[in-house]
């Protein structure tokens, strides 16, 4: 087991030291090529993995693109468009709903605050935080998906459970300037090394300083259970 630095703050600087060093190119991995596409790739990304997102988006994006498009395309064209993805229904039902909104109320654009871009359908402050920060270089706060909740907890950055504590909790640790980066280097490492079933914790450049690092630990601090 990795000994974790004294302070929360230490053990951030640290982590974030060496995941910069380990990936100099981190960034989101959803293609798209205008903010109503990073919006519906990011619908469409919750539960399911960004390389199918982006395979089915690929042909979405040639079919539909403005607003009214979406938000008139027939629920059951829309969903099978899709349906390769987790949720395809609702999730077309929620894109149609979110894009007649934006065409109604926002002039066909995608909003820029938080409060009206999870006004719309589909969209929690997880995907708002995403869609301000890359697609209007807004930073109001830190994306919580699976990895960073699983990667954080591990580290014995945070004992929170709920996406929203975690943010909270790292927004009081995070620096700043780090916020976008922060979860862009915790996804890249949560694929790469610290993967939910079998983390390679022998080839892992945090295990000095992670509570959770095998065969040392006895317990997963991410679930609380025994590796
Ligand atoms: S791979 Fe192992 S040592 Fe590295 S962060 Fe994950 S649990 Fe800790």
């Amino acid at each position: 087991m990795g000994t974790p630095l004294d302070t929360r703050d230490e053990q951030v600087a640290a982590v974030l030291d060496r995941l910069y060093e380990e990936y100099p190119d981190s960034t989101i991995s959803l293609n798209y090529s205008n903010r109503l596409e990073l919006l519906i790739a990011v619908i469409l990304s919750a539960q399911c993995t960004d390389e199918r997102v982006n395979k089915v988006c690929a042909d979405l994006f040639e079919t539909y693109e403005t607003p009214e498009e979406y938000a008139n395309a027939p629920q059951e064209e829309l969903a099978e468009a899709i349906n390769s993805i987790t949720y395809y229904n609702n999730k077309a039902e929620y894109i149609r709903s979110a894009c007649a909104d934006i065409a109604e109320k926002h002039d066909g654009e995608v909003p820029d605050t938080m409060s009206e871009l999870t006004e719309l359908a589909g969209v929690g402050r997880k995907t708002a935080n995403v869609v301000l920060q890359h697609g209007h270089d807004v930073v109001e706060g830190i994306v919580v998906d699976t990895h960073v909740q699983r990667l954080t907890r591990r580290l014995g950055i945070t004992e929170a459970e709920s996406p929203t504590k975690i943010e909270r909790d790292l927004l009081d640790v995070v620096p700043q300037s780090d916020w976008q980066q922060f979860t862009h280097l915790m996804i890249d490492h949560g694929r790469a090394v610290c993967t939910a079933r079998n983390p390679d914790c022998d080839d892992c450049v945090l295990a000095d300083i992670c509570p959770s690092a095998k065969p040392d630990a006895d317990v997963d601090l991410a679930s609380g259970e025994a590796w």
